[in-house]
């Protein structure tokens, strides 16, 4: 099974240099090339990887271009590649046209097999060498592909991609239902609650305050270059945070239980609110359910997703009366039928979960 594990690097300042002119030539690659494409499909002409590719090799040749031959010509073939999967996404829909890549937007270089070295804890790249990467977990098999990132914020990343075996967890007899909220990022249909990250409100804050800084200062002057640098970084520490803190939830989610049940999301017409649709996009419950999907495969358990038409909120988890309204901001309900006295979240996962197992009241 392919999978793709992210480590931090620390290039040394020279290392720094050349993947900085590797990450200029490779985007110049991707704009050329784009460009070219864009323009045959001007005169109704569609131009392939394969012509890209016999175009590059013509272009190193000229005077004009041979500094294209100071890097790797790994990274360069890998953007021409890259830019063809973006347009077979595009034509099938999958996806926005390619765009033209910019030196402020985060900056990658992807190498394959003959371009570098992993052996022993080391990973050296071609024309670049060994570099320095925190190896933050251990990986069993040979990387086929390392793509080398830099941040907007000037941070170094290797992603690596391995092709691993995952051991599946141990069986526990266990199943959940789980309700992804606002107030808290989930409710557990065995009453446990699982509050969203206290420090983000924090980081908000900051983040609030480094934008509306931003917004007083002449755009492209000096200032306004570092004070757009701040808001990255904020911006990068509050995702990295959001990502970790929902890395853990789910492995621990699916290693006490067997059967997982959430609602199939793209909610409730909830995004129609658009308040709202910032809060759930922070919240992050696209990426929460991505997250709990891989895993559940990766170890041997089960992902079931709801229909997202089953009124879990408005019904009865013990009667199966269903409420005609029940307004957002309503937390806790009686049932007038059984009298049972609800916290609305609570409720909604033990539905989602006696849905998933057939069983509804
Ligand atoms: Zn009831």
């Amino acid at each position: 099974m392919k999978v793709r594990y992210t480590f931090r690097c620390y290039p040394t300042d020279t290392q720094a240099q050349a993947l900085s002119r590797v990450f200029g030539h490779t985007r110049f690659v991707w704009n050329w090339a784009l460009r070219l494409r864009t323009d045959a499909w001007g005169h109704g002409e569609r131009i392939n990887y394969n012509q890209t590719s016999a175009a590059l090799t013509a272009l190193k040749k000229t005077a004009e271009y041979q500094w294209l031959n100071e890097v790797s010509c790994v990274p360069l073939q890998q953007s021409l590649r890259n830019l063809q999967k973006a347009f077979l996404n595009f034509f099938a829909g999958r996806t926005r046209r390619p765009r033209f890549k910019k030196k402020r937007h985060k900056q990658a270089a992807e190498y394959t097999a003959s371009a570098f070295k992993y052996q022993d804890g080391e990973l050296s790249l071609a024309k670049i060498g060994k570099l320095k990467v925190r190896w933050s977990r251990p990986f069993q098999s040979q990387p086929t592909t390392v793509t080398v990132i830099q941040t907007p914020t000037g941070r170094y990343y290797v992603t690596l991609v391995l092709d691993e075996m995952p051991q599946p967890y141990n069986k526990t007899g266990e199943l959940i239902g789980i309700d992804l909220g606002i107030n808290r990022l989930a409710t557990l249909s065995n009453g446990e609650h699982i509050p969203n990250l206290k420090f983000t409100k924090k980081h908000e804050r900051q983040l609030a305050k480094a934008q509306k800084s931003l917004s007083r200062k002449t755009k492209g002057s000096g200032r306004w270059i570092r004070q757009r640098m701040k808001v990255a970084r904020v911006h990068e520490r509050l995702t990295n945070a959001r990502i970790d803190h929902i890395h853990k939830i789910t492995t621990d989610l699916v290693r006490r239980f067997d059967v997982i049940a959430v609602e199939d999301l793209n909610v409730r017409g909830m995004l129609r609110n658009k308040k709202l649709a910032k809060q759930i996009s922070d919240a992050s419950f696209g990426r929460f359910v991505s997250m709990l999907q891989y895993k559940c495969v990766w170890r041997g358990k089960e992902l079931v997703k709801i229909d997202r038409y089953f009124p879990s909120s408005k019904r009865c988890s013990c009667c199966g009366y269903i409420a005609q309204t029940l307004p957002l901001s309503v937390r806790s309900w009686q049932c007038p039928e059984c009298q049972s006295i609800h916290d609305r979240d609570e409720n909604a996962s033990r539905n989602i979960l006696n849905f998933a197992v057939g069983h509804p009241v």
